[in-house]
């Protein structure tokens, strides 16, 4: 990996954020909190987080006049999605540091070379086979078997570039409606439950987890996260080190997500890696009013050099429901809900499966 570079910000300080969506805007909310300023470039001029800095930058990422006169604005800069352009990284990083490291985006960006770097890493995947052409992806389904699910390696996110294959499925029509060379075929995991593990990590090393999520998905879409996960301890301290394992070994500074599939039987691993996203996650907008601090403070800290903050949850039960689409034209029935806490993220048009707010919803600890 890459000589991460140190960085030490005082507040008044600047942090550069790539993207403008809700994560961003959630980052910039959680640094001025700590005295800290961000400016948000984003080549979409309704970012829901332009609102909410001073200063925005509406560009292109191709845009390399832009992308300089950004990186002299700021101290630090980071990124709120993965699918940052290498390019646009590489200019970035000539001026400023770049935190995560941007060789992390390669890694991540791929979802053959994040399986390739999970399994050297000795951590258990759904089985998986490099896939490049309809002979490829028939010998791949005799050797993984059916059900599978086939993806494209790049820009696939919310179910969007997947497809089943069960038997008897035409694999031709299968291959072609993907519309890509460049796939994986992975075997369908029979999972008990889908978990995430938000894991902090500083430039020293020092790595703290939240309480690992229990995730439930409606239409490949993130619905309800719940936390604590109702899974044994043991198998929390595994999901756990997993993502430690993994923070460690991209010398990551920042916020990551891990997310995971628990087996129910069986002698193999309990737990599998699904995917690994290199920023703050859907699943861990529960720590925002469900732990002492929340996973942008925590990302914010990191990149600034600042110690990273021991999260301690508030409740016993929390559960962050998204707000999809045309869902959202009923915030004023959550905004009664008793103990609820309503976040809109002030995006225009409700259109189907987009992510438009989240309620956390938290059950205060036993004996308080
Ligand atoms: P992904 O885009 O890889 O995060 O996948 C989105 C969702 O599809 C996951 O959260 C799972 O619910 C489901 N999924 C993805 N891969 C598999 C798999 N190999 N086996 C079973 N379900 C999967």
């Amino acid at each position: 990996m890459t000589g991460t570079k140190r960085v030490k910000l005082k507040p008044g300080d600047t942090i550069g954020i790539l993207g403008g969506g809700q994560l961003g805007r959630m980052l910039a909310m959680a640094a001025a909190r700590l005295g800290l300023r961000c400016q948000v470039f984003s080549p979409d001029p309704d970012s829901p987080a332009f609102d909410v800095v001073l200063n925005a930058t509406c560009a292109e990422y191709a845009d390399v006049e832009a992308l300089e006169l950004f990186a002299n604005d700021v101290d630090v800069i980071t990124y709120e999605f993965e699918n940052v352009p290498a390019a646009a990284a590489l200019v970035l990083d000539a001026r400023r540091p770049v935190l995560p490291n941007r060789k992390i985006l390669e890694t991540t960006q791929d979802r053959l070379a994040e399986k390739d770097f999970i399994t050297r890493l000795g951590i258990g995947t759904a089985a998986y086979a490099d896939v490049t052409s309809v002979a490829s992806l028939r010998e791949a389904i005799v050797r993984i078997g059916l059900p599978a699910v086939l993806k494209t390696r790049r820009f696939g996110y919310d179910g969007k570039g997947q497809a089943i294959i069960r038997e008897g499925d035409d694999i031709a029509k299968v291959w072609t409606g993907l519309g890509t060379k460049s796939a994986i075929l992975e075997a369908f995991v029979p999972f008990e439950r889908e978990i995430s593990v938000i894991a902090a990590r500083s430039a020293e090393g020092q790595v703290e987890c939240f309480d690992v999520t229990e995730n439930e998905h409606r239409d490949h879409i993130l619905k309800i996260s719940r936390a604590p996960a109702a899974i044994p301890d043991a198998l929390a301290e595994e999901a756990r080190n997993v993502a430690g394992k993994i923070a460690d070994a991209l010398d990551y500074v920042g916020v990551l997500a891990v997310e995971m599939f628990v087996l129910a039987n069986g002698t193999g691993p309990k737990v599998l890696v699904n995917e690994i996203a290199p920023r703050v996650h859907n699943s861990g907008h529960w720590t925002l009013d469900g732990a002492s601090v929340s996973q942008f403070e925590q990302h914010i800290r990191a990149i600034a050099g600042w110690p990273l903050g021991k999260p301690v949850r508030h409740g016993e039960v929390v559960t962050m429901t998204n707000l999809i689409g045309d869902e959202i034209n009923r915030y004023t029935e959550w905004l009664t809900v008793p103990g609820a806490t309503v976040h809109l993220y002030g995006k225009g048009t409700p259109k189907p499966g987009r992510k438009m707010g989240h309620v956390t919803e938290v059950a205060p600890a036993r004996g308080k």
